[in-house]
């Protein structure tokens, strides 16, 4: 769902919801759009994932929780304490599956970035490691990121996965025009 300069994502799997980062706040309207699409409901979101700590990515948080406060809320562990939230937050990072889906700690646009991907349909949800537009996959944004160094690492470190779709924070729908290697050439700029 486009929420005006950021996206989040709703990922549906059997009758299970995950809702992906929640805009600045005030998202609710659009994130029950997104669920509508794929058949499904406030009651099915059992997991709310913040790829990081940016207000444009947790500011819908609080409303978000009005909605569904039975889910689970996960962050990456070294963004966990700037995040505010009513409900308890779950740290998660590699090794880690939220429904289904590993979690892949995505570090240098913040320290605690993660990420998603689905090993059996190739879908990555990249959060602001990634950015994306007109088709051409970027890295993490020079102007909002904390460590560009370690962005470029996770860069290769999302190339090696050789996703098929990438959905990303800002700039546009997700890729799914050579995806990986793009990746694989962003990672080696
Ligand atoms: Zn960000």
């Amino acid at each position: 769902m486009p929420l005006g300069g950021v996206s989040a994502y709703v990922l549906l799997r059997g009758r299970e919801a995950a809702v992906v980062d929640t805009g600045t706040s005030d998202s609710n309207a659009a994130i029950a759009d997104g669920l509508g699409m794929l058949g499904t409901s406030w009651a099915d979101v059992r997991h709310i994932v913040l790829t990081h700590r940016h207000r444009d990515h947790v500011g819908g948080l609080s409303d978000l929780l009005a909605e569904v406060s039975g889910a689970t809320v996960y962050a990456g562990e070294a963004d966990l304490d700037r995040v505010q939230s009513s409900a308890e937050l779950t740290a998660v990072g590699d090794g880690d599956e939220v429904l289904g889906m590993g979690v892949i700690n995505t570090p240098g646009h913040t320290s605690g970035s993660i990420s998603l991907f689905d090993v059996e349909t190739g879908i990555l949800v990249a959060g602001d490691a990634l950015n994306g537009d007109d088709g051409q996959l970027t890295g993490a944004d020079p102007r909002y990121s904390s460590d560009l160094e370690v962005a470029q690492e996770s860069v290769a470190k999302l190339a090696a996965l050789e996703p098929t779709i990438a959905a990303f924070g800002h700039g546009g729908p997700p890729i799914d025009t050579d995806v990986s290697a793009q990746l694989a050439a962003l990672a080696a700029s």
